[in-house]
């Protein structure tokens, strides 16, 4: 077999995992079907898959019209496996994904994460144990909040945990046999938000409020990096003049403006008794007046979105999307103030998932599996 081939073959092979992975059942002709590859290739790959125990055939479950049975495939148990890692100040949040996502094991420990040595020997204590206890662990991913080159593995800047330019090459560092990527966290939800939302748009922008606010922009499943790791880093847009003062020096960022702290904040202001986030559809009339405030502040927000980068849907993740008072406020601010070619054609999706950081990260090792990146 030439060199050319057996790239071919492997790409395949990882085309075909991806499919199974996103079908969750499915057969050999359906599978024909969706890689448009021959019959031949298709089956060639399944007995290697099958040999390897990655898939697995299952039942009986339908006769076709000539009596034959049809066999179908699904991934099997122990198939792979990846680590997500969430950095926070004060703890490490760790996830085992199944290749079917299923999540196998969850584990918060306590870490005082702004001591970076210390937050790197407890990553690597738990991505080893995790390692030891499930076979078949294909990489893992771990999620910083802040700026992150991920090809040279350094942080640029992560004030909330006090890093600045660190490199965090764990891999090398610790002399591990996995592969191991970081990734800004809010990064780390953005393919995983496309996948979720089936969207067949060729350019989204994914936004996320949380703590922060953060924004990626995905173009044919690409991440775009920019320059320097800042591309749709929109939580420093100015949306209010008079907005307080940010900790990047600005005044009115969108992130003290919308973020779940600033949130808090207001409900402050009026005395209102702590709410729970996500906001659900029954919110009192102050607070809605809160949450159309947000809204037309993002809206702001979007609209240099839309102008700039023209993606063809933005999805936007945010503890605030049941609310009716948000989702009206925003819109009508686009409507009303953004050019009216995109305002009518950009597609913009209140998602009703709310994305999990972590989970992020070990989706993300299988994402960048499927497209070659190790
Ligand atoms: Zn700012």
């Amino acid at each position: 077999m030439s060199k050319g081939t057996g790239i071919l073959r492997e790409v395949n092979k990882r085309k075909l995992l991806s499919l199974v992975r996103q079908l969750k059942r499915t057969s050999r002709k359906d599978l024909v079907a969706h890689m448009g590859v021959s019959k031949n290739t298709v089956s060639l790959i399944v007995e290697d898959l099958i040999g390897t125990g990655m898939i697995e055939e299952v039942g009986v479950r339908t006769r076709s019209a000539k009596g034959r049975p049809k066999i179908m495939l699904q991934l099997a148990e122990q198939a792979y496996k990846s680590v997500g890692v969430l950095v926070n100040e004060d703890n490490i949040q760790v996830t085992v994904m199944h290749y079917n996502g299923n999540i196998l094991e969850e584990r918060k420990k306590d870490c005082s994460c702004k001591d970076i040595s210390k937050a790197k020997e407890a990553i690597v204590s738990e991505i080893k144990d995790m390692q030891a206890r499930h076979g078949q662990i294909l990489g893992a991913g771990i999620a910083i909040p802040g700026i992150v080159n991920s090809d040279q593995a350094i942080v640029y800047e992560s004030s909330r945990l006090g890093w600045f330019n660190e490199p965090f090459d764990l891999k090398k560092e610790f002399d591990l046999d996995l592969p191991i990527f970081i990734q800004n966290r809010v990064r780390m939800n953005a393919l995983q938000s496309l996948e979720q939302t089936g969207t067949m748009a060729d350019s989204i922008f994914f936004l996320q409020v949380s703590e922060g606010v953060g924004g990626a922009f995905v173009k044919q499943h690409q991440l775009l990096s920019g320059g320097s790791w800042t591309a749709g880093e929109v939580g420093h847009i100015p949306v209010s003049e008079h907005g307080p003062q940010c900790p990047c020096g600005q005044t009115g960022c969108l992130e003290v403006m919308i973020s779940e702290l600033a949130f808090s904040k207001r409900l402050e202001q009026i005395n209102e008794k702590r709410l729970d986030l996500p906001l659900t559809s029954f919110i009192p009339d102050q607070v809605a007046d809160i949450a159309a405030d947000f809204g037309n502040n993002l809206g702001k927000a979007l609209i240099y979105i839309m102008h700039l980068m023209n993606p063809d849907q933005i999805i936007i993740d945010s503890p605030y999307n049941k609310s009716k008072a948000f989702t009206d406020a925003c819109l009508e601010k686009v409507q009303s103030d953004a050019l009216r070619i995109p305002a009518a054609m950009t597609e913009i999706t209140f998602s009703e998932h709310k994305y999990d950081q972590v989970t992020g990260a070990a989706l993300a090792v299988f994402f960048d599996f499927e497209h070659g990146k190790f």
